[in-house]
């Protein structure tokens, strides 16, 4: 029996989003409008442009399964060169023409079997599928310095960098010391006059080795794709068992060996006690999500850069005011204070069956079973939603996982043998009881403080060892579901 004909809608067209578009139209469904308020594909590499701004997820697993790309440059790619990949997967894969820009949903809303979505402009459209591709780290976080508007220099967020301000022989201040802040530390301490950090928790940093890949390798990836695809396998496992499996086990081996590395890599770059002791960490290596930088202890060593460790009293006219009566007087101040974590597909506003609204149930945290679906909500599916693997995944190989087993679920309504799916209240329930016991053993829960974090001090990410996500996502547990 012929599918029946099926509209979906992809809101947000970054990674997933633009994933989502592919496998979509790779199933038969052609019908599909990807909605991205932003003037641009690429979310979070649209987003962040700044100074240093580079992948720290090796960029042969930071890529598409389907869409190897035998040019990056290096092994962890600068942010520019991400972009540019995706602008080309989305003309190479034919996602352009589905693809509204500048187009902002508000609202969706679920009655007789079609999600109507309401966009900023005023246009409604229906579609049967909806994939909320939003993103994570999308909004960004502004701490509410007092006399923040009354500094008289340039201020902006990491994620909003203004390329207009001048920075060569300026005096630049960015606060704090995110993954975010220590690229931005690496690319910019020999652009500045002055340069100085403004460190609340100091962060254990990994060390890495980004060498170019020569032109004979690229070479080789393009003549004989079957090793890149090995290199693409090697690094996913090595990162799985090295890497995503001891961070959920805080006692195991592979953990003591990443504490052991980032302690050497602090104890032999830098040499002065006194700056040594105020970077050194008193919490256990990953329990913040780990830093990777090979440059970042070098330049803050550099004559004219400065780690202040002293608590942020207050921003004034001239610049920054510290607890010990300081005046640091800057040109420029960056706010490289992370992101509001726990939005989603929030600020949109989301009505399921019988008017089931999203900001009632997310009122307590962000809540799905496995991450993809929510009770009520039929047929409206999430990559990269709460509490799936976030931190230092490639959450492009997170969202090629979950589109997969969505498209199991979104078959069933192409065939009719479903007409709404949506996980059972159950299932969720059951999962979240799992997942929260689960996360007591992991080193995220050892004593420090971090975005994984929800409010509770419970970490909202997945806290079994990735081959488990694997087997789980294998496919739908149709008793999960109601359909
Ligand atoms: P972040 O990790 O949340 O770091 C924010 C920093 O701002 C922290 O050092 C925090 O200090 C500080 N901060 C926040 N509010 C403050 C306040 N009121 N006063 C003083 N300091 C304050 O944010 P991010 O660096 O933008 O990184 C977010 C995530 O993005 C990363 O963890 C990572 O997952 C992702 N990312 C990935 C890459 C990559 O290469 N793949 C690169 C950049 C970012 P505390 O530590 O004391 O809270």
């Amino acid at each position: 029996m012929a599918d029946r004909p099926v509209r979906a809608a992809v809101i947000g067209a970054g990674v997933a989003g633009i994933l989502a578009v592919i496998e979509l139209r790779k199933a038969g469904i052609s019908n599909v409008v990807c909605y991205e308020k932003g003037d641009r594909i690429g979310g979070t590499w649209r987003d962040n442009s700044y100074p240093g701004i580079a992948c720290d997820v090796p960029s042969h697993v930071y890529s598409y399964s389907f869409a190897p790309n035998p040019e990056f440059s290096r092994m962890f790619s600068p942010g520019q060169e991400i972009q540019e990949y995706l602008e080309r997967v989305t003309d190479d894969y034919g996602v352009r023409p589905h693809l509204r820009l500048g187009d902002e949903v508000k609202r969706a809303t679920f009655a007789n079997g079609v999600w109507s979505l309401e966009t900023a402009a005023g246009d409604v459209d229906d579609y049967e599928i909806v994939i909320a591709a939003t993103g994570v780290l999308h909004h960004p976080k502004q701490p509410a310095f007092d006399g923040l508007d009354d500094f008289r220099g340039d201020v902006f967020h990491s994620a909003r960098w203004n390329h207009d301000v001048e920075l060569e022989g300026r005096r630049v201040g960015v606060i704090g010391t995110g993954s975010t802040a220590i690229q931005i530390t690496g690319a910019l301490v020999d652009r500045v006059s002055h340069y100085e950090l403004f460190q609340r928790t100091p962060q254990w940093v990994m060390p890495m080795d980004n060498r170019p890949f020569s032109d004979d390798q690229k070479a080789t990836f393009r003549d004989r794709p079957e090793q890149l695809e090995e290199l693409r396998d090697f690094l996913e496992t090595t990162f799985a068992e090295n890497f995503a499996d001891a961070v959920v086990d805080a006692e195991s081996e592979q953990l003591a060996q990443i504490e052991e590395t980032c302690r050497a890599h602090l104890y032999g770059q830098v040499l002065d006690p006194a700056l040594r002791a105020q970077l050194e960490p008193d919490y256990r290596a990953a329990c913040k999500r780990l830093v990777v930088s090979g440059d970042f202890y070098q330049a803050i060593q550099q004559p004219n850069a400065e780690l202040v460790t002293s608590s942020i009293e207050h921003i004034e006219p001239g610049g920054i005011r510290t607890d010990d009566g300081r005046l640091h007087e800057l040109d420029v101040i960056v706010l490289a204070t992370g992101f509001e974590v726990d939005r989603f597909m929030r600020p949109m506003e989301i009505f399921g069956l019988g008017g089931r609204s999203l900001a009632d149930v997310w009122a307590d945290g962000p809540v799905a079973y496995l991450s993809v679906s929510m009770p009520e909500f039929p047929n409206l599916f999430m990559l990269n939603g709460p509490n799936g693997p976030v931190g230092n995944f490639s959450l492009i190989q997170v969202a090629e996982i979950q589109m997969a087993y969505i498209m199991k679920l979104v078959s069933r309504l192409q065939s009719g043998a479903s007409q709404e799916i949506h996980a059972t209240e159950r299932a969720m329930r059951e999962h979240e009881e799992l997942r929260i016991e689960a996360a007591k053993s992991t080193v995220w829960v050892t004593g420090c403080n971090s975005w994984y974090l929800d409010d509770r001090g419970i970490p909202a990410a997945w806290p079994w060892k990735f081959s488990r996500f694997r087997e789980v996502m294998a496919e739908p547990d149709l008793a999960a579901y109601q359909s």
